[in-house]
């Protein structure tokens, strides 16, 4: 017997046409390109992305084709995160920190019809636009009067002008919700880049889960800034869970600094932000030396990379700001993970719940998880065992675009490619990438805890640890180091910081000091570039 409940399917449009109903009053704001602070709501970006609905009608795409973006966290981006998926297209965010020849592969393979981009990239769309072969059409996201004249793009109009013409009215079609929504090319740090293809269903669930208290916990209370850029997962799906919940956008449009963020927290009354550990680091660095305080965050969520404990405790401590370290990846929307406390830590004592902070956190509800040995059979969930981290659920990839790489799932289950421990109360720890490993001697040191001791160090600004090869060992540990400014560390003494931290072979050989750390284009540490770099290294003979 079927259930009698209306049936209707999860499109995001419906999540505009709600934001638009029942918040039509709240603010986005947004720090632009051209240097200001634009201020719209909820009302405005409903009204204009069905401009876009119908601008995009008009060049006659087919149902599902990809309108990529190149561009960064603003008003306008928003716009067409509802336009173009709302109007089925495929809105397909681009990453403009790649290599230009990586974004023509990535727009010839993705077949993109259409680009509409920030002027900032107006040299890369310059450089590539003759060889990127199916795009027909580019938008320049800007007023028609900041268009340059010559810029040799064929057809270049300006976003407003393009829109401009557009009625207000628009009816979203209703299709299946398992159609495509947007696409995103993982950073293809092995092999080329393959693409996720989410769907409106998975986004929609997404961002349900996303908002739920024990995940970002978001509401129409909140004022919420996404650092995390809008062409890397959706934002972790911040654009979409605000919607949902009516909370207050702020967009920090291309400045990432420490003090156009602090001021934009500032003065936007930002109570929940969203970034990756190493510009959260520009930010505690500005705070520091200018010895502010945060009058309305109350938390933020870091990822993408493991959050070093001394982060969370600099946050938490000095600032009175609860960090939810959270783990997840392009293939799953990406949202895993998220570490907050449960009742049974409330009576514990800041260094026992510092030990939970300080894990990725528990799944929640829509992901599934387990961690196996290497003939695939299952790990307890004891907090010591570690193998390979498997996830599903319906916002985890089933397979990538065009079927690249053939199946990637595993018994329906998809592999992280991480290496992880989960303990009785369901908190998982990520103790490498698979290929960061480094092992020595037979046993497996975690390039992470290094990283985390290293960072602890009050001269140090970042370290990545990669393993060299050993003739004894197989491969030990160093640590390479970037200093914070004006800060001085020597060698030894960073080496007998970590006394006492960890088990003495888990202690790396070596210490290099250097000016950068090369990081991706998603703000990661590369370290197979890191690697190249250290190609003439020797480790000391100890
Ligand atoms: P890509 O896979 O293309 O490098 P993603 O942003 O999808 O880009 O990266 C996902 C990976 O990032 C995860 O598999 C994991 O290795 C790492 N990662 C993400 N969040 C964390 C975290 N909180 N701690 C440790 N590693 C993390």
């Amino acid at each position: 017997m079927l259930g009698l409940m209306q049936s209707q399917q999860l499109l995001i449009s419906s999540l505009i046409d709600f934001a638009e109903r029942h918040h039509g009053e709240g603010e986005i704001v947004s720090r632009r390109v051209e240097g200001d602070i634009h201020r719209c709501t909820y009302r405005d970006i409903a009204k204009r992305s069905r401009k876009v609905a119908n601008a995009l009608a008009g060049l006659h795409l087919a149902f599902g084709d990809r309108v990529a973006t190149l561009a960064w966290n603003g008003y306008r981006h928003l716009e067409l995160y509802f336009g173009v998926s709302g109007s089925g297209q495929v809105l397909h965010t681009l990453n403009p920190r790649l290599h230009p020849d990586q974004v023509v592969w990535i727009a010839n393979h993705s077949e993109d019809q259409v680009l509409c981009f920030d002027m900032t990239f107006l040299p890369i769309v310059k450089a590539v636009h003759a060889r990127c072969t199916t795009i027909k059409h580019y938008i320049a996201l800007c007023d028609a009067d900041q268009l340059p004249a010559d810029t040799g793009i064929p057809g270049l109009q300006s976003y407003e002008a393009w829109i401009a013409k557009q009625p207000e009215s628009f009816t979203w079609p209703e299709f299946d919700e398992n159609s495509a929504s947007s696409m995103c090319y993982t950073s293809g740090t092995t092999g080329n880049p393959k693409a996720a293809l989410y769907s409106h269903r998975s986004t929609i669930l997404h961002a349900w889960a996303g908002a739920m208290p024990d995940a970002l916990n978001m509401s129409a209370r909140d004022s919420v800034l996404p650092v995390v850029p809008m062409f890397h997962v959706n934002a972790w799906g911040l654009p979409y869970s605000a919607a949902m919940t009516g909370a207050k956008m702020v967009f920090p449009g291309p400045a990432m600094d420490g003090k156009s963020i602090y001021d934009l927290i500032e003065n936007e009354k930002v109570t929940f932000a969203a970034g990756v550990p190493t510009v959260w680091q520009m930010l505690l660095g500005h705070m520091q030396q200018g010895s502010l305080r945060f009058s309305t965050l109350k938390r933020t969520v870091i990822g993408g990379s493991a959050c070093p404990p001394a982060m969370i405790t600099s946050f938490n401590d000095l600032y009175g700001v609860e960090v939810l370290h959270a783990w997840g990846m392009t293939e799953m929307s990406p949202l895993g993970t998220v570490c907050t406390l449960k009742n049974k830590h409330a009576g514990m004592d800041s260094t026992q719940k510092m030990a939970v902070r300080m894990k990725q956190g528990r799944g929640i509800y829509g992901v599934d998880m387990k961690i196996v040995d290497e003939s695939g059979a299952e790990l307890p969930w004891d907090g010591k065992a570690f193998g390979d981290l498997l996830v599903k659920g319906p916002w985890v990839i089933k397979e990538y675009y065009k079927g690249e790489g053939g199946s990637p799932l595993v018994n329906g289950w998809f592999p992280t490619g991480d290496v992880a421990t989960i303990d009785p109360d369901g908190y998982m720890q990520i103790t490498d990438r698979s290929k960061d490993v480094i092992k020595s001697g037979g046993e497996w040191i975690s390039s992470i805890d290094v990283e985390n001791i290293a960072m602890a160090h009050p001269a140090v600004a970042m370290a990545a640890c990669v393993g060299m090869k050993h003739p004894k060992w197989d491969e030990r540990p160093i640590v390479v180091v970037v200093k914070k400014p004006g800060a001085e560390v020597s060698r030894q003494e960073l080496l007998a910081f970590f006394d006492g931290k960890t088990a003495k072979w888990q202690i790396p050989d070596d210490v290099v000091f250097v000016d950068a750390i090369p990081l991706g284009a998603t703000g990661k540490m590369q370290k197979t570039k890191l690697r190249e770099t250290l190609k003439d290294y020797q480790l000391p003979t100890l």
